[in-house]
């Protein structure tokens, strides 16, 4: 049970949202392949339905369980990722408006700033937010958002939510934080003082690589209001077979979480012991410089790790094209590890930017095979 009086997490992930349906008794939520929903009488709606854009049952069983896992009273589910992300910033920016965008965020979201939002003049700026000094020179009056992930991707950098969340108050600035990288599970940073909470569920919660979709999660009723009418208005929702994919991954959050943080660990382990390692980038270690914030703040320390190459750019790619239980591709937070070379590939659109990754650098999501097997793969990828 948590502090609220709240059922614990896996329970809340397996039943929040989750009630057996009804008229059937069906344990699971059904997909609810339908646009439209018969009306008794005119303008006489069963349950709220109307048209699936609006909202579907599959959907909103899905939106209450992600509002429960964030401890958020309103949850909504879109497409994408970057498509809630557009959402939101629609939602709170308009031109002239300004985002404070934190260090080294996803190559995506500094895309949809720096080539689409600024078109329609939403400005932004990148800061550390691990430097209140360079964090406060960045807000102006006109700063409505300060997007802040952590930990971040692909440099695992932990920023102090609670403090982020103070500074953007006293600016009345909205803290938006983006939690894919931790799940819910480790983090909720609504409990820390975030406004907004925005997921991209095709990884962890999500989980099997299955299903591409994102998320917002918000406590504050006007806001979640505002959110809800352009989710609408603009229309990039979550399909019901996407949402019923993102809530079966779910209910295997919490065990899946586990291993993939204790395989990532043991992995850090052996990294750090090897001569053609330079430096391993994970919040779990005891040297890594966002260790005691993230001690604080995440209850684990996840299944993402980068680490550096001693030897420059060359020997990363090599690592990348040799591994073979870790699959050379994109994304994250699914059941099987991943490898990638982010300043090729996931992160590539930072190339020349403040947010350009280093060369030498190689991004791994942690998956939940048997954590031999992945030892011994790395083993061998890494031998000269
Ligand atoms: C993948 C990702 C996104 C974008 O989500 P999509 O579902 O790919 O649109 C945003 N933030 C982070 C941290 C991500 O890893």
């Amino acid at each position: 049970m948590s502090s609220r009086g709240l059922p614990g997490f896996n329970t809340r992930a397996i039943h929040a949202g989750q009630e057996p349906d009804p008229a059937t008794g069906a344990v699971i939520v059904p997909v609810h392949l339908t646009t439209t929903f018969k009306q008794d009488g005119v303008g006489g709606l069963r349950g709220g339905y109307e048209y699936s854009r609006s909202a579907n049952p599959t959907r909103t069983a899905l939106q209450e369980a992600l509002a429960a896992l964030e401890q958020g009273s309103h949850g909504m589910a879109f497409a994408s990722g970057l498509a809630a992300e557009d959402t939101l910033l629609r939602t709170v920016c308009e031109p002239g408006s300004h985002v404070v965008l934190g260090g080294d965020a996803y190559g995506g979201t500094f895309r949809l700033l720096s080539k689409v939002a600024a078109r329609w003049g939403v400005e932004h700026t990148p800061a550390d937010l691990n430097d209140v000094d360079a964090l406060r020179a960045a807000i102006r009056p006109t700063t409505r958002v300060i997007w802040c992930e952590t930990p971040t991707n692909p440099l695992l950098n932990i920023a102090d939510i609670a403090l982020v969340a103070e500074i953007a108050h006293e600016a009345g600035a909205l803290l938006v934080v983006d939690n894919t990288f931790a799940s819910p599970y480790l983090q909720q940073p609504l409990a820390l003082g975030a406004d907004v909470v925005v997921h991209s569920t095709t990884k962890y919660l999500g989980g099997h690589s299955d299903v591409v979709g994102g998320a917002l999660v918000v406590s504050d009723d006007e806001l979640a209001e505002q959110l809800a009418y352009h989710q609408n208005a603009m229309g990039a929702v979550a399909g019901p077979f996407d949402s019923w994919l993102v809530l079966r991954g779910i209910k295997t959050l919490g065990v899946r979480m586990d291993r993939h943080q204790s395989n990532a660990a043991r992995i850090a382990e052996f990294l750090l012991g090897h001569d053609a390692v330079a430096s391993v980038l994970y919040p779990g270690l005891p040297d890594h410089p966002g260790h005691a914030i993230a001690a604080k703040q995440m209850s684990g320390s996840g299944g993402m790790l980068s680490f550096r190459l001693t030897g420059g750019e060359e020997p990363a790619l090599r690592v990348c094209e040799r591994a073979q239980v870790f699959t050379l591709a994109e994304s994250l937070g699914g059941v099987e590890s991943l490898i990638e070379h982010p300043g090729r590939m996931t992160h590539a659109s930072a190339a020349g930017s403040p947010l350009e990754v280093p060369g030498d650098l190689v991004r791994l999501s942690v998956g939940i095979e048997d954590v031999e097997d992945l030892l011994a793969d790395l083993e061998q990828a890494l031998a000269s």
